[in-house]
């Protein structure tokens, strides 16, 4: 058999154009065949001419469901996850055009699992020194980039994972506070974080999550610049440890380190104040009151209240001590601590007497704000907005049926 001999495609019959030739176990294939196969596929060299006759009439009966798919949500933005719910299917596309592509229609029960990450490339920044050579900055500071990862375990014959990146990748700098270059998240970041955060709340009630990561070395280095004093109000006291929970407003206003004249305390002490509410309502809205100052909880924030805590949400507040996740059913460690933070964006409304702060929560990727205003007259802070705090958060194991 010499090289320019010609090969017919075993499964159309067309002549094979030169070096167009894909080989299979026991036959060859030409290049248009080929583009039928499912994109996902990946084991062509190990297939016979039966079983890729088999796959090319899934692929063809494909079409079909591909014409008839709903597209009734969509997630992620590079390469989207389309749901058609109504049909409890899913097909997965980078391609606007979709429609076009015979993009695998799949069910939901061949979801079997999906892991998903955000993994981190750090990489240091460098500037010139005297002589112009590169050298580190003192501190060192650096980029960073965010890439958004989902892989799905599925249950098909022709191919049995399907991974791929959901969101663009994120970049962002070492912020300068004052002179110590710290890791502070944008927009962008919290945009794309909730936005994934939302993509996996999604997929949990179609199939389980496997694996969970979480760019580790930012949360190492986040701990760091945390334990770095903040003295940008003159106010270095953003870390509360106490021994008890309070119970009443007179225990809550006598926390170790707390005041009203420190905007993160405040914070703190709204949190230790909705930990009361599931056994004592009444009294939880007194040290909100306490909290809120000149402005008293009006019936329709009670009745907010009362709603996020409906449906037995009461572990929401206690996920804010440091500790509390969703695998010990937010069981805090002792003694009690709640860090809060501030971001680029704490002091947007500063000027007219606001500054939002956050605090992270065991059970969400994103830390919660809540918002502060100022009394010039006694120079004191109390709560404004504290709906951040009670916002959805992942359920406990107990409560979850898929743990
Ligand atoms: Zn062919």
């Amino acid at each position: 058999m010499g090289l320019f001999d010609k090969k017919y495609c075993a499964i159309c019959g067309n002549k094979i154009r030169f070096l167009g030739n894909k080989k299979l176990e026991d036959g060859d294939m030409c290049g248009d065949c080929q583009k039928k196969l499912s994109p996902w596929f990946s084991e062509r060299r190990h297939s016979t001419v039966a079983e890729i006759k088999e796959q090319l009439a899934y692929r063809e009966a494909n079409e079909a469901k591909v014409a008839s798919f709903d597209a009734t949500r969509t997630l992620g933005s590079v390469t989207k996850i389309l749901l058609d719910e109504g049909k409890r299917q899913f097909l997965v596309s980078r391609s606007n055009s979709w429609k076009n592509d015979n993009p695998d229609v799949l069910d939901y029960a061949q979801l079997t699992g999906y892991d998903a990450s955000v993994k981190l490339d750090k990489d240091e920044q460098k500037t010139k020194d005297s002589e112009g050579k590169s050298v580190s900055y003192d501190p060192p500071r650096y980029k960073y980039a965010y890439d958004f990862r989902v892989k799905l375990h599925v249950s098909n014959p022709y191919f049995d994972e399907m991974s791929f990146e959901v969101f663009p990748t994120v970049r962002e700098e070492s912020t300068l506070v004052g002179d110590i270059p710290r890791l502070i998240h944008g927009e962008n970041y919290k945009n794309t974080m909730a936005a994934f955060d939302e993509l996996r709340q999604t997929l949990d009630a179609i199939a389980p999550c496997l694996s969970w990561s979480a760019p580790e070395e930012e949360e190492a280095e986040a701990a760091q610049t945390a334990a770095a004093p903040q003295e940008v109000y003159g106010m270095d006291i953003t870390r509360f440890v106490f021994p008890a929970m309070p119970k009443n407003v007179e225990e809550m206003l006598s926390l170790p380190c707390v005041s009203l004249h420190n905007p993160f305390s405040v914070a703190a002490m709204a949190v230790t104040a909705f930990c009361v509410f599931p056994e004592n309502p009444e009294m939880c809205f007194n040290m909100v009151n306490a909290l809120k100052g000149p402005q008293p909880l009006s019936t329709m924030d009670k009745s907010f209240i009362r709603d996020r805590f409906y449906d037995g949400k009461t572990y929401v507040p206690r996920s804010y001590l440091a500790g509390a996740v969703p695998g010990n059913n937010y069981k805090p460690d002792e003694p009690f601590t709640i860090q809060v933070d501030e971001s680029v964006h704490s002091r947007d409304q500063f000027d007219q007497g606001y500054i939002t702060l956050y605090i992270t929560s065991g059970g969400a990727d994103s830390p919660r704000p809540v918002t502060l205003r100022h009394k010039p007259s006694t120079d004191e802070w109390f709560l404004w907005n504290f709906v951040g705090l009670l916002a959805d958060i992942r359920k406990p194991v107990s409560e979850d049926p898929w743990a």
